[in-house]
């Protein structure tokens, strides 16, 4: 077992969930904690490329936790998210800006949730009321995090403090052009070119489990969404192999066009008349067009609950 508390985000991490994992140890360390960052998947391209940037090493993979472990949860709150093991580990801190998933713990705990754009403004909120100061490549990794999940501001979740505090840590961190720097990033992260099709309909997928059975979420964030459009059928196909595969019993796709601001939908498997109660009537090739959805968390998640609570 590792003597050191584990900090980790989520299965398939995106950016965020390594960037808060690497920089929240380094805020416990400073403070006199013993913790190590974590990571409970494979780094993406658009994180590899934000490690690169900044010359940081990718946290310490660790996909199952023994029983006792301590653990702090960054960036996400929910046991089907998690870390392998975590029903027998000890949570001792989550740290989130995600709904709250129905998580019990055997004994208490610090819990910090804010409805942020991303979970590394609150890690940078953490670390100014706890009087660390982040040297530049950290706030860097803050930065990167913020510009992700926001979709560098475009995100109905972004919030004024995600925004104040990122152009602060892009100040700290030393980078001259953070618009530049921040569509530089997420263009290289971008799956759509350099993943295969099943890589991406796993992209940063979240499962749900609702009565009517297991439901994926997957998003790839595309530039150019019309480009994107030729590869619908194969990624339709590899949608309904993870169902064929028992994966989920409905597998949904988000394909995201950051810069039109438009998400198509794809999906397959069954509750097809729940996903027309969620998000209206779909297109003859049952997709579903989605102006303006730029956001998983913020507006597919809640309206599938709604639908699927019934
Ligand atoms: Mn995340
Ligand atoms: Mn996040």
């Amino acid at each position: 077992m590792e003597n050191r508390t584990i900090v980790t985000g989520h299965k398939n991490p995106d950016t965020d969930s390594i960037c808060c994992a690497l920089t929240y140890a380094y805020i416990k360390n400073q403070l006199g904690e013993n913790a190590v960052a974590c990571r409970a998947g494979k780094v993406s391209a658009e994180t590899q490329y934000v490690l690169d940037a900044f010359k940081m090493e990718a946290p310490k993979l660790v996909e199952k936790v023994e029983a006792g472990q301590k653990i702090i949860l960054v960036d996400h709150n929910e046991a089907a998210q998690a870390v392998d093991g975590l029903e027998a580990a000890t949570i001792t801190e989550i740290i989130d800006h995600h709904r709250l998933g129905g998580l019990s713990t055997a004994a208490p705990l610090y819990m910090r949730v804010e409805p942020l754009g991303c979970c590394s403004t609150l890690i940078c909120k953490l670390a100014r009321e706890n009087g660390v100061t982040l040297p530049p490549a950290y706030a860097g990794l803050l930065f990167s995090a913020i510009s992700s999940d926001t979709l560098y501001f475009k995100s109905p979740t972004t919030t004024e403090t995600d925004r104040k505090l990122a152009l602060e840590l892009a100040e700290t961190a030393g980078i001259k052009d953070p618009k530049a720097y921040a569509l530089d990033m997420l263009q290289h992260g971008s799956a759509i070119n350099s993943s295969t099709l099943d890589e991406i309909c796993h992209g940063d997928m979240k499962e749900f489990d609702f009565p009517q059975g297991k439901v994926t979420v997957a998003q790839v964030n595309v530039m150019d969404g019309e480009k994107a459009r030729e590869k619908w059928p194969a990624l339709k196909k590899a949608l309904q192999a993870m169902v064929d595969r028992k994966e989920a019993d409905t597998a949904l796709l988000m394909v995201t066009d950051i810069m039109a601001e438009v998400t198509e939908l794809l999906w397959a498997g069954k509750n097809g008349d729940v996903l027309e109660k969620a998000f209206g009537k779909a297109e003859a090739d049952g997709h579903f067009h989605m102006p303006k959805v730029l956001s998983r968390k913020k507006q597919i998640v809640p309206p599938l609950t709604d639908a699927f609570k019934g």
